[in-house]
Order: structure tokens, then C-alpha cells, then sequence
């Protein structure tokens, strides 16, 4: 479709703008994009304007011209030339004069004739004078309407001498990026059937006065005061319908040139955004939106499909280079809502960033980084608290046109962070201030620093979850940690060289300490590496989905008797509503199990029974040749109990437990695990002659929450090393043989080098004691819980042990995991009680709570828990599933995105087959759940 054939426009036809950046205009491929976008936008009736960058990487190809000897930069110029010629002849344009036009007026900039004049001369091919100074939008449009455009001088002052190239002249030079290609794509658009105004920016955005600003910062990097402009809008309009124009450069009081920094193509789009009063700036980039984090950096960044004004800021501000960080508060006076897409796919979603978005779940919404931070540290010795000295420090920095980002302060010492992004920084300007400093006080000078931050609303409502975070960064040195006032953000300023592969490490630690919540469907978008990375195999889907009828009717069917499973207590009260019920799917157990027997450096698995000790999930474990290791004569009774299990090796590894419970494993002949001297001191005579165990304690723990962790003095776990010496001279003395030496340091560890790391640990302790056979490495393998986090890598850690084993061949391994047999096998079902409303929140209660499962009170533990019954609904209430406990701990997920649920409805709580019934209670003495098995 032509334009010609579009119905003229309504004269309050909305405005959409439309800015896309140096990838998205650097071909013709792109353009054609560009032109389908700029004409679909039209054909729904909006008037359209283009904003566009300079192609990749010319404004890096300019700005070398501006620096490099004169002996270099014909060479320079006839790239960027040979550049602009190769991308119009792909663009077949019939009519290069306006681009020729202004490739001359950049080599008449850069390369002067041999007087001055001519240089001035080789602007004019734009025109000569400068506008008159200071003219607002709505003098343009007494201006504007004139058939040709005003003029605006591109920047050298006809008083500029030869060689004498100020900032104004940068800004006239670099200008030349986003003029040739608004240039080219006017003429392209139009002969494509779109007929485009070039419009010269320079008309619409004046830069405003700032005060302080330096005469670089006022060339370079300007602000533009835009407002909705209703007189502004009315003249365009009755101009055109689509426009075409520059980002990045606007004009000074005086008519010249200015720049709006680094990647402000952006914030010219959101200025003409603010000044129409558009319903929409559209941001084209070569990425699908605001990520939580830097994709490129971290490739399990979730796209942020929602933001609200200040999160969106913050994310800008603090490094993520997609979004100018000038770009947000044009729109968000205006309420201008602003979209990011990616021009290569135009069908992914993007990111929409607008009004707060109604009830989300408090969440760090991204991680940033910021390198080329300068830290000024002030020694006071004392004087922080005296009168005016605060301000004699920051009158440094006024006088220097520094503005100070960070902020930490002490007894003694005040120390600030500039932000290269907002200071154009060198070593001159640094040198000079701390000059002045010093005659006020010690001063240190700390760089190159980077600042890593953590963006979220409600920042302080997370410190909890922050605790793995803040361990990483304990590693190393911290220079300042700062809160922002406005509970947006927590800024960690590090050395530049900690930065590497710090970002991957810490966006995973928040994904599983459920402080990036990429669970609310409605916020968290899919990875980049979903949508770009191709390769990847798309998640599989729980077994559960494929079993729902089977569930549903499940959570209907009657009780099981209990003769049946024969392993519990007697219940409590009738249970005959069909939930709560546990349902275990046998299959998913045999493939764990057989996924660890494949590990080729391991010797024997054990079961941890405690997990869970269904006599089904025993059979199948047992059928799979896995052993099982005990920590309770019952947990022995149950294993006993089992046809299957006869020829099971079996492990007794209790702790604090009284005599008799050593004595009737020592009866069964049950491989016998001691963690404490106490055992070998007063009952010595149950050992003797017998090979023994021994768990020690490494001295530090690990695992998803303090309670799982199992090392270290505040663990009442193992024997710690202090103690070996002794122990080894008791078991000596009461002819106790170690065979085998035991760590355990906790559950739920992702990171394979953990066990490689104990494994050396405990080998080199067995060469010690001489008589060892077998190394246990405990379990603890991790399961991810929330959404994006990465699976226990088996292969790499197979490959690990199998290293250790390498310079240890004479000891078996040994593991004993739980959790990872068993945790996803299991789903807890339970029914919809009744909601309720309160404040803000919405309460959604179900026949579950934590007498049938534990872990999220317990542990903090986060489960997936759906609308079973309304699986394919829309996600549309942000609810807090709470059970029937008289607690306020009984809550089994918080701010859960789920279908609107009634009562009756089913839930299902995921992953529920690992220390889900086995740590159930009958506490308010309701009844204990039934469990129901699919084979
Ligand atoms: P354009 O040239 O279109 O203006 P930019 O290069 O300025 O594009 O911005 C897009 C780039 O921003 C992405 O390719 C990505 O590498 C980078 N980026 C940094 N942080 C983020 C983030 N949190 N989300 C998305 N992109 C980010
Ligand atoms: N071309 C300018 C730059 O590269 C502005 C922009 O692309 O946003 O910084
Ligand atoms: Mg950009």
C-alpha cells in the first residue's frame, strides 16, 4: 500500500514515534523493516515519526576523526564515505543528493580547504546563518511552516582556526552520523510508497542551560527541556503525517550543534515523544527488550516483559546500556509509555514500560554493572561532623562540574563515587579536584572500580533472601555498599577486575534464593538464550502435566486404606476428601536412579530413606540396585520390611541418638556410621572387633537455607578434625577398624566443584588414617526449584570425581543423595478452601498447609504450586496460598501468579516428593495426608 492510497489523517490522529538504533538502519534489510513498522503504524491511523541513529558504529568512525592525526583521517573519512555509499547502493536509492550533500559538508568539516572560509563555506552547503538563539516550540512554528527548513550552523564558529577544533566543532562533526542516515531513509522510505518528511532535529529540541555543565558536557552531552507541546504538535501535523528525523543531536541557545551524549538516539525519541504527546516512543534495538541483566553477559537473563517508570530508570542508570538513561523522564512526565523491540523480530514481545503495573511480587528485577567507576575516598580524621565540611568537600566537586553518584560515609571518612556516564572524567579533571580536596583533607583516589546493583522495587523487603549474594561479594574487597533512598536499588562498588563472570554467578544466586521471582509470569519473560540462543532444547515439561485428568481424579477419589501403603501411623481423622494427597510417579524415580548409577566414578549410591520412605519409591529404588542409607531404627524397620530390599547394602548413620539404637544396628550387621568421640568413650564395647565409619566435619557448611547446612561448629554435625587424632587412638585402642571416612555439608549444591573439593578433602584424610576402603561424599545434590536456575550438571560432576579418583584410585566412592531421587517424583494436592481479601493482598487457603508440607516454613523453600483445575486459564491474580494452621508461618507460597481460583479448585504444589509426607505432622491435629503412587 502507497500512502497516496491511506484516508488523509484526522488532525488529532495520535502520534507514534518510532527510534531505531545503529543495527537496526545499517541495512538494507533493516530499512525494509523500518518501512513495514513506519507504514503498519500509519495504516492504523496514527502519525509517525522515525527517529533514527547513525549506523553502527559510525559515531565511533566520527569520533576517531575528531582525535586521530591529521595524517589519518582522509583515510578515516573515506571509510565512513566508502561505508554510507556501500549501504545506499543495497538500498538502491534513486536519489543520493541529500547524502552526497552531507558527506561533502563532513569532508568540509574535517578536511578544511586551505583558508578558513572555505571550511565555513563547506557548511554552508546546509545554509549559513544560525537560527536566532533561544527560540521555543512554539516560535517554531511561526519558523517551521515555511516551505524549507530553517538552518542551523553545523558547529565551527567562522572565528575557528586550523587546528584549533573545540567541542562544538566534535558535536558538528559527529552530528554527521545520524544526518546521513535520516537522509538515506527518507529517500528510501518515499520511493517505497511512503512518503517521509526529513525533519532536521535541530528544529524541535534546544538544549537547555544546566548549571555547572562544563563546555564539553554543554556540547556533548545536553539536555533538552521537552514537554508536551500541543502548538508544536499542530504545526507538524499540518506538515506531514510521517516524518523522518535524527536522533542524538539538538541545538544550542546560539543555533549550533549539540550532542546528547553516548546513545542518546534514545532520548531524542522519548524528547519527541514528550513534546507530541505521542501514545507510544517505540525503541528498535537488537534485543528483545530490558533484560535482568546483560544478555550478552548472561545468557540466562529473563526478558522483563513489564516495568514501571522508576524501575526502568534505575535499570538505565546503573549500566544496562539498551535504554539511555535521559530517555525515561521525558516520557514519564509526559506518561508516555515506552516500548522496547527487537527490529530482527518484531513478533517477540518486548519490554513495556509504563504506569506501575498493579500488584506484582516484590522482586529484584535486574543486576547491572557499571565499569570505569572513580571512588574518592576522604580521611577526616574527625571532622565529619563539623560544621561546613560537607559542603567545603562538595564545592570541590561543584567547581570541578563533577556530579557525585555514591555516597558512604564514617566516623572518619566520606567516600564518593563519579559515574563516568554522567561525568566526562580524565585524569586532568580528577588530579585537579583532588588538588583542591587535599587542602580539606587526606585524599585517595580508588579506580578503575565498577558498581554492581541490584535494581527492584522494595529493596529492602529482600535484604533476607540476599544473604548468598552478599557471601559472593565477601570474597573479595567491597569499597561501598549504598542503598538508594528510594528503596530502587543496592549498589556494591567492587574492583573493576572482580567484574569477571561475576554477573552469571550472582543472577543465578537470586533466581534460587527466590530474590529474582522469574516465577511471576506476568514480569519474567523467557531467556535470551530461548529466544536467541537457538541450540538450547526447550525445558521438558513436568510429568505432572501429562497426568492432570489422573490427578484430578486422584484428588477425588476416597482414602486409601492405610493396610494398603502400611507405612504411617493411623490418621488422625477420616481423610476421605481426597486431598491433601501426595502422588508419587514411579517412573520419574527410575530414571533418577538410574541416571546416578551411570555415573561411572561412583561406586555405590544410598538412598537417604528419611527423604521420603513410600514403600513404592523404596521398591523402585531397590529394583534400580541402590542401597539405602538410615538415620532411625525405624527408617531400618521400613527397608526390612521389603522383599525387594534383601539384597540391599544398607548404611546407619544417626546422630545424638541413644545407645540401644548402635546396638540394634550392630545386631543387624548394618554398616555403622559414628560422628562424635562420645560413642567410642563410654560404649566401646559395641565396636570392638567391628569396621566403623566415620563422618567428620570439614569445618564449613553449604545448602539453600542455614537449617540444611550440616557443617562447621554451628552444626551438630560430624566429628571435627581437631578430634581425628583422638578418635583414631580410641578406635586403635578398642580394635575398631575405620573402613570408611563420611562428610556431608549439606542440601541442595549446584555447583559440582563442591564434591570434587571434599572428595581430595576426605581422601587425604584417609591416607592418614591408613585403614579407609570408601570415601561417602553425602548427597546434597541440588535440585533447582525456581524457573531458569540451572540443573546439577551430572556429567561435569562425573568428570570431577573421576579427576579425583585419578590420584586416588584405591578408595571407592560412595554417594548418598535424597532429595535428587525423589524431590520431583512427588506432587502435593490439596483443594481450595476459601479466599480472602486483605489491604492489598489476596489470600487463597487450601486443605494443605504446613502439617503436610514444612519446607517453605521450615526452609523458606519455594515450591511451583498451579491451578490444576484451571491449568489453561490466564494467570491473572497474584494470590498468598496459606493452609488450615493456626500459624502465620503457614503459608505455603507468597505472591503466587495464578488463575482467579474458587473454592473446590485443585492446586498442586510441585515437587513435593522430597521431605514432603516424611516431615508431615499432625499439629492441630488434623489429619496427615494419604499418598497415592502412579506406576
Ligand atoms: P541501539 O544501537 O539499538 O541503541 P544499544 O547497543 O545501545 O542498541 O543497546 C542494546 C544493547 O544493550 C544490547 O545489545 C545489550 O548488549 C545491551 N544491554 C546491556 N544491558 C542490557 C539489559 N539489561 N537488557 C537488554 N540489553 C542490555
Ligand atoms: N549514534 C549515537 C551513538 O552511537 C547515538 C545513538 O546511537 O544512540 O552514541
Ligand atoms: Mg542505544
Amino acid at each position: 500500500m502507497t500512502a497516496s492510497t491511506y484516508a488523509p489523517l484526522p488532525i488529532d490522529a495520535p502520534w507514534v514515534v518510532l527510534k531505531f538504533g545503529g543495527t537496526s538502519v545499517a541495512t538494507a534489510e533493516r530499512w525494509r523493516t523500518i518501512l513495514d513498522l513506519a507504514a503498519a503504524r500509519r495504516a492504523e491511523g496514527a502519525r509517525v515519526v522515525v527517529v533514527v541513529s547513525a549506523l553502527a558504529g559510525v559515531t565511533d568512525g566520527l569520533k576517531a576523526l575528531c582525535t586521530c592525526a591529521s595524517s589519518e583521517r582522509e583515510a578515516t573519512l573515506a571509510k565512513l564515505v566508502e561505508r554510507h555509499r556501500e549501504l545506499m547502493a543495497q538500498m538502491q536509492l534513486a536519489d543520493a543528493t541529500e547524502a552526497e550533500r552531507w558527506l561533502a559538508s563532513l569532508q568540509a568539516l574535517v578536511l578544511p580547504l586551505p583558508s578558513d572560509e572555505a571550511a565555513v563555506h563547506g557548511q554552508e552547503l546546509r545554509g549559513g546563518a544560525p537560527a536566532p538563539g533561544g527560540g521555543s516550540h512554539t516560535a517554531w512554528q511561526s519558523r517551521g511552516r515555511g516551505p524549507s527548513p530553517p538552518r542551523y550552523a553545523l558547529g565551527a564558529s567562522p572565528r575557528l582556526s586550523r587546528g584549533e577544533r573545540g567541542y562544538s566543532w566534535q558535536a558538528a562533526v559527529q552530528a554527521h552520523g545520524e544526518l546521513l542516515s535520516s537522509s538515506l531513509g527518507a529517500v528510501f522510505l518515499a520511493a517505497n510508497g511512503l512518503p517521509a518528511h526529513w525533519l532536521d532535529a535541530r528544529e524541535a529540541l534546544l538544549a537547555r542551560e544546566v548549571p555547572f555543565l562544563n563546555e564539553r558536557a554543554r556540547a556533548l552531552s545536553a539536555q533538552v527541556q521537552a514537554d508536551p507541546d500541543p502548538a508544536f504538535a499542530d504545526a507538524l501535523a499540518a506538515r506531514g503525517e510521517v516524518f523522518i528525523t535524527q536522533g542524538f543531536i539538538a541545538r544550542d541557545g546560539d543555533g549550533h550543534t549539540v550532542l546528547l551524549g553516548r546513545g542518546g538516539s534514545d532520548t531524542s525519541a522519548a524528547y519527541f515523544g514528550a513534546l507530541l504527546h505521542a501514545s507510544r516512543v517505540e525503541i528498535w534495538t537488537d534485543v528483545a527488550g530490558m533484560f535482568s541483566a546483560d544478555p550478552r553477559q548472561v545468557p540466562g537473563a529473563r526478558l522483563l516483559q513489564r516495568l514501571d517508570y522508576d524501575e526502568a530508570q534505575e535499570i538505565a542508570t546503573t549500566g544496562a546500556k539498551v535504554l539511555h538513561a535521559r530517555c525515561i523522564s521525558p516520557c514519564r512526565r509526559a506518561r508516555v509509555p515506552l516500548l522496547i523491540k527487537d527490529t530482527r523480530h518484531p513478533d517477540f514481545e518486548g519490554t513495556l514500560i509504563g504506569p506501575l503495573p498493579p500488584e506484582v511480587a516484590p522482586s529484584v528485577k535486574a543486576i547491572s554493572s557499571r565499569r570505569g567507576i572513580t571512588l574518592v575516598s576522604m580521611e577526616t580524621s574527625g571532622m565529619w561532623q563539623q560544621v561546613g565540611f560537607l559542603a567545603d568537600v562538595f564545592a570541590a566537586f561543584k567547581l570541578h562540574g563533577l556530579s557525585v553518584d555514591l555516597i558512604g560515609s564514617a566516623e572518619t571518612n566520606v567516600t564518593v563515587s563519579l559515574d563516568p556516564t554522567e561525568n566526562l572524567l580524565d585524569s586532568d579533571v580528577i588530579a585537579a579536584l583532588a588538588a583542591d580536596l587535599a587542602k580539606v583533607c587526606r585524599v585517595k583516589v580508588i579506580a578503575p572500580c565498577a558498581a554492581v546493583t541490584l535494581v527492584g522495587r522494595g529493596m529492602r523487603s529482600m535484604l533476607h533472601r540476599l544473604s548468598g549474594v552478599l557471601a559472593e561479594f565477601g570474597r573479595e574487597r567491597v569499597h561501598l555498599i549504598s542503598q538508594s533512598s528510594n528503596n530502587l536499588n543496592l549498589t556494591f562498588v567492587v574492583d573493576e577486575g572482580m567484574l569477571d563472570g561475576l554477573l552469571p554467578r550472582l543472577h543465578e544466586l537470586l533466581i534460587r534464593a527466590g530474590a529474582l521471582r522469574t516465577d511471576d509470569t506476568a514480569l519474567f519473560g523467557p531467556t535470551w538464550q530461548m529466544l536467541y540462543g537457538g541450540g538450547m532444547a526447550p525445558l521438558a515439561a513436568p510429568w505432572w502435566r501429562g497426568e492432570r485428568e489422573r490427578l484430578l481424579e486422584l484428588s477425588t477419589a476416597q482414602a486409601v486404606p492405610h493396610a494398603a501403603s502400611g507405612h504411617l501411623p493411623p490418621q488422625a481423622g477420616e481423610g476421605t476428601a481426597g486431598t491433601p494427597r501426595y502422588v508419587y510417579h514411579l517412573p520419574t524415580v527410575r530414571e533418577r536412579a538410574r541416571a546416578l548409577r551411570a555415573l561411572r566414578s561412583i561406586d555405590r549410591v544410598y538412598y537417604a530413606v528419611k527423604a521420603n520412605a513410600h514403600p513404592a519409591i523404596l521398591r523402585a529404588i531397590a529394583q534400580e540396585g541402590i542401597g539405602f542409607e538410615c538415620a532411625s531404627p525405624g527408617e531400618l524397620d521400613v527397608v526390612d520390611a521389603l522383599a525387594e530390599s534383601s539384597a540391599s547394602p544398607r548404611l546407619f548413620t544417626p546422630n545424638f541418638a541413644p545407645r540401644d539404637d548402635y546396638a540394634q544396628a550392630v545386631e543387624r550387621g548394618v554398616a555403622l556410621t559414628l560422628d562424635s568421640l562420645f560413642p567410642l568413650q563410654h560404649w566401646p564395647r559395641l565396636f570392638a572387633g567391628r569396621e566403623i565409619m566415620l563422618r567428620v566435619d570439614l569445618g564449613r557448611g553449604l545448602g539453600h537455607h542455614d537449617k540444611v547446612r550440616t557443617g562447621g561448629t554451628a552444626s551438630k554435625f560430624g566429628l571435627p578434625l581437631a578430634q581425628l587424632g583422638e578418635f583414631l587412638d580410641l578406635a586403635r585402642e578398642h580394635d575398631a577398624r575405620i573402613v570408611g571416612l563420611h562428610a556431608h555439608l549439606g542440601s541442595g549444591i549446584l555447583d559440582v566443584s563442591h564434591w570434587s573439593t571434599v572428595c581430595g578433602q576426605l581422601a587425604s584424610l584417609a591416607e592418614r588414617v591408613g585403614s579407609v576402603r570408601c570415601l561417602n561424599l553425602g548427597g546434597g545434590l541440588g535440585v533447582p526449584s525456581h524457573p531458569g536456575e540451572a540443573d546439577l550438571d551430572l556429567a561435569a560432576l562425573d568428570a570431577a570425581l573421576a579427576e579425583v579418583k585419578l590420584a586416588y584410585p584405591q578408595y571407592e566412592l560412595w554417594l548418598e543423595p535424597g532429595r535428587w531421587l525423589v524431590a520431583d517424583a512427588g506432587v502435593l494436592l490439596a483443594r481450595v478452601t476459601q479466599t480472602k481479601r486483605k489491604g492489598s493482598l489476596n489470600y487463597l487457603g487450601c486443605d494443605a498447609g504446613m502439617h503436610v508440607l514444612i519446607r517453605p516454613a521450615l526452609y523458606d523453600a519455594w515450591h511451583d504450586i498451579v491451578n490444576l483445575s484451571r491449568l489453561d486459564e490466564p494467570a491473572s491474580m497474584l494470590y498468598q496460598v496459606v493452609g488450615p494452621i493456626c500459624e502465620s508461618g503457614d503459608v505455603l507460597g507468597a505472591d503466587r501468579r495464578l488463575p482467579e481460583s474458587a473454592e473446590g479448585d485443585v492446586l498442586l504444589i510441585a515437587q513435593a516428593g522430597a521431605y514432603g509426607e516424611s516431615m508431615s505432622s499432625h499439629y492441630n491435629l488434623r489429619p496427615l495426608a494419604e499418598a497415592a503412587v502412579i506406576e
